[in-house]
C-alpha cells in the first residue's frame, strides 16, 4: 500500500490510499494486478467470490469446460507460465483451468494483493482530489488514484422470473453459480432450463447420471463438435514450439484472437460438393473453426445459410426421432449469430430413453410446482431442477456497483440506453476508471484471454506515461465517445449479427436495452486502432496535469 502523494496529505483522506483498486480477481484482475504491481503502482483487488479464477470459480456444473483451445485458452504474457504448465486435454475442464488460475496466483505471488469475499458496493469520483472512493461489503471505503472493473462479463447470473420457483421443493442450481461440493444426480428426475452453452455442455453429463432428464428449450442453438480428447506431450510440444507464431497471428492477424487459416473466398465461391467437402472437414476436426471456413459467413445471410443449412443435415444425421431432430435445429437465426456451442454428444443424448425436449416456445412454461414444472400443456414431474438461464451479459455486473463519477451522474444513468464507452475502456465522465473488455471493445466475440491481456498492456502503460508526465486524471472525450459508439453500432450492422436475439444484443434480459454490445471489427484491427490512439498520446481523452484545473486539454 502507498499514499497518493497528492492525496495523503488531505484531511479528508481517513483511510487506506493505492494507485489503483482492481475489481474482480478472475483472468482480467490478475494478470492487470500483476502488471501494474510490475510498474511499482500500489494495488488493492477485490474479489466478492471465495478466490480467485471468476469465471471457472463460479462456473462448477457437471461438463463445464473452455469452448477455445486450452493451448490458446491461457495467459501468454509469461514464456516460462507457457511453457511450464501442461494442458491435460483439447478443452480443459473447469477444475483444471481453476488450479491453473490458482497456479498463477501462487507463481507471481498475487494473493497478498487480493482480498477475497469481499464485494465493491460504491465508487465516487472526488472532484477535488481526483480520486475515487470505494466503499467495500466489509464497510471500509479506501481511495485510489484509478479504479479497473475487471468485474467479467458472464459474471452476473440470470435468475429466471418463473412463477412458484421459490416454492420448489427439491433443490435449484444455476449452472453460473454452482455449488463446490459435488453434486450427484444418480436416481433423480432432473429439469433443465435453457439450451445455450452451459446446458450444451452439462446435459450429456446429467442424462448419464439421472434417472430421467427434461430438458426445457425455448431456442434452439447451433453447435459443433468439439471432439475432445487428452492431448499428447508431442502434442503439446509441437504447439509451444510454434507458441510465437500462434500468439502473434491471434494478437496481430485474427478477428477472434484465435490461430487459423484465413479464409480466402466465400461460400458460394464453391460449388456445392466442394463446399460440403469443406464443411465435412471442419465438422470432422470440431471447434470454433467452424465459422472461419469461409470468409463471408458473419456478413452474407445466403452463405450463412449453406453453413447452417450443413449443420441442421448433421442435426437430422444424429437425432433419431425427426420430431425431436426438427426441435433442436436452429431456424430463427444465422449461423454464429449467436455465440456458437462446442459439444461432446449434445445431439445424441436425446436418442437416450431416459431424456425428453420439451418446446417451450410452443408450450411455455406457466408455472414451477413444488414437484414439477408446469407448461401450458403438460406437467413434468422433477426433483431436482438446473437454470442454465446464462448471464445478464456485458454490463451485468458492472451495473450492480454504485458508480458515480463527474457532478455526481451514475453509470447507470449514462447507459440508460445503453452502454457508451470510447474504445470499450472508458466512458465519458468516469476519469480515471478503466474498464476491461467491456462494452464496446472485441471482448466476448473473442478468444477473451487475448482480448484481457490487449487491455491490461494498454492500461499499464497509460497509467505508466500518465505518472511520467505528473498527469493526475484522463477522461474520455464525449465527441471521441459519441463517434466511437456510433462506429461499433455501425460495423455490427454490416454483418449479421444482429438479426439474432442473443445476449450480445441484451434481448435475454427483460428491459435491457437492445444494442450490439461487442465491437466487430476484429481483435487485430482493434488493437492496431488503440496502439494508434495512445501513439498519438492518448488521442480522444483529455488529460490533466497535476496542479491544473481540470479539463486542460492535453491531447
Ligand atoms: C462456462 C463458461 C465458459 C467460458 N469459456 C470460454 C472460452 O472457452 N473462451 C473464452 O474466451 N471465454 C470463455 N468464457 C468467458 C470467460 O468469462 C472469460 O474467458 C474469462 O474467464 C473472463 O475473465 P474476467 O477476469 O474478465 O472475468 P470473470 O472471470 O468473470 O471474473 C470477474 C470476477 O469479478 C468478480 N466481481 C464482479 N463484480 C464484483 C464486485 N462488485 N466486487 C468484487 N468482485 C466482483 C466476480 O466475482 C468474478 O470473480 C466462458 C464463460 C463461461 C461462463
Amino acid at each position: 500500500m502507498s499514499a497518493l502523494p497528492s492525496i495523503a496529505g488531505s484531511s479528508r483522506v481517513t483511510t487506506q490510499s493505492y494507485d489503483v483498486v482492481v475489481v474482480g480477481a478472475g483472468f482480467a484482475g490478475m494478470y492487470m494486478l500483476h502488471k501494474l504491481r510490475g510498474q511499482g503502482f500500489s494495488v488493492r483487488v477485490y474479489e466478492q467470490g471465495g478466490d480467485v479464477g471468476g469465471t471457472w470459480y463460479w462456473n462448477r456444473y457437471p461438463g463445464a469446460r473452455c469452448d477455445v483451445e486450452s493451448m490458446q485458452y491461457s495467459y501468454s504474457f509469461s514464456e516460462e507460465l507457457q511453457q511450464e504448465w501442461d494442458w491435460s486435454e483439447r478443452y480443459a475442464p473447469q477444475p483444471e483451468i481453476l488450479r491453473y488460475a490458482n497456479h498463477v496466483a501462487d507463481r507471481f505471488k498475487l494473493r497478498p494483493d487480493i482480498q477475497l469475499d469481499t464485494r465493491v458496493d460504491r465508487a465516487q469520483f472526488d472532484e477535488g482530489a481526483n480520486s475515487w472512493s470505494v466503499t467495500t461489503s466489509d464497510g471500509n471505503t479506501v481511495v485510489a488514484r484509478y479504479i479497473v472493473l475487471a468485474t467479467g462479463c458472464l459474471s452476473n447470473a440470470r435468475m429466471p422470473d418463473i412463477k412458484g420457483l421459490a416454492d420448489f421443493k427439491g433443490k435449484v442450481y444455476h449452472t453460473g453459480h454452482w455449488p463446490h461440493e459435488r453434486i450427484d444426480f444418480t436416481g433423480q428426475r432432473v429439469g433443465v432450463i435453457g439450451t445455450g452453452s452451459s446446458a450444451i455442455q452439462s446435459v450429456p453429463v446429467i442424462a448419464e447420471q439421472a434417472s430421467h432428464l427434461t430438458v426445457f428449450q425455448r431456442t434452439a442453438n447451433f453447435s459443433i463438435p468439439a471432439w475432445n480428447a487428452a492431448l499428447t506431450s508431442e502434442e503439446r510440444e509441437a504447439f509451444r514450439a510454434k507458441y510465437p507464431d500462434i500468439r502473434r497471428f491471434a494478437r496481430e492477424v485474427s478477428r477472434n484472437g484465435i490461430y487459423t487459416e484465413v479464409p480466402d473466398k466465400g461460400a458460394l465461391d464453391d460449388g456445392d460438393s466442394e463446399r460440403r467437402a469443406r464443411y465435412e472437414a471442419r465438422w470432422s476436426r470440431g471447434g470454433l473453426t467452424f465459422m472461419s471456413v469461409y470468409n463471408n459467413l458473419a456478413l452474407d445471410k445466403a452463405a450463412n445459410d449453406t453453413a447452417a443449412d450443413f449443420v441442421r443435415e448433421k442435426i437430422a444425421e444424429i437425432v433419431k426421432d425427426p420430431g425431436t431432430a426438427r426441435l433442436l435445429q436452429p431456424n430463427n437465426h444465422p449461423i454464429g449469430s449467436k455465440r456458437i456451442c462446442i459439444d461432446t454428444d449434445y445431439f445424441a443424448t436425446f436418442n437416450r430413453p431416459n431424456v425428453t425436449l420439451v418446446d417451450i416456445k410452443s408450450n411455455p412454461i406457466v408455472e414451477i410446482l413444488p414437484n414439477a414444472v408446469r407448461t401450458r400443456d403438460k406437467e413434468y414431474e422433477v426433483d431436482a431442477l438446473v437454470l442454465a438461464t446464462g448471464f445478464d451479459a456485458m454490463t451485468g455486473s458492472v451495473a450492480k456497483i454504485d458508480i458515480r463519477g463527474c457532478n455526481g451522474q451514475t453509470l447507470n444513468q449514462k447507459w440508460t440506453e445503453g452502454p457508451k464507452t470510447y474504445l470499450g475502456l472508458m466512458s465519458a465522465g468516469f476519469p480515471n476508471l478503466f474498464i476491461i473488455t467491456g462494452p464496446g471493445s472485441p471482448s466476448v466475440l473473442s478468444n477473451m484471454i487475448v482480448s484481457i491481456e490487449q487491455h491490461v498492456d494498454w492500461i499499464t502503460d497509460c497509467v505508466t506515461y500518465m505518472r511520467e508526465r505528473d498527469i493526475e486524471t484522463m477522461e474520455a472525450k464525449q465527441d471521441a465517445e459519441d463517434t466511437w459508439v456510433a462506429h461499433v453500432n455501425e460495423v455490427a450492422h454490416t454483418t449479421l449479427y444482429p438479426q439474432a436475439n442473443s445476449w450480445y444484443m441484451g434481448a435475454n434480459i427483460p428491459g435491457k436495452p437492445q444494442i450490439f454490445m461487442p465491437y466487430i471489427g476484429g481483435v487485430a484491427l482493434y488493437r492496431q486502432t488503440c496502439n494508434d490512439v495512445a501513439a498519438k498520446g492518448y488521442e480522444g481523452f483529455t488529460m490533466t496535469a497535476v496542479e491544473q484545473p481540470r479539463k486542460v486539454a492535453a491531447s
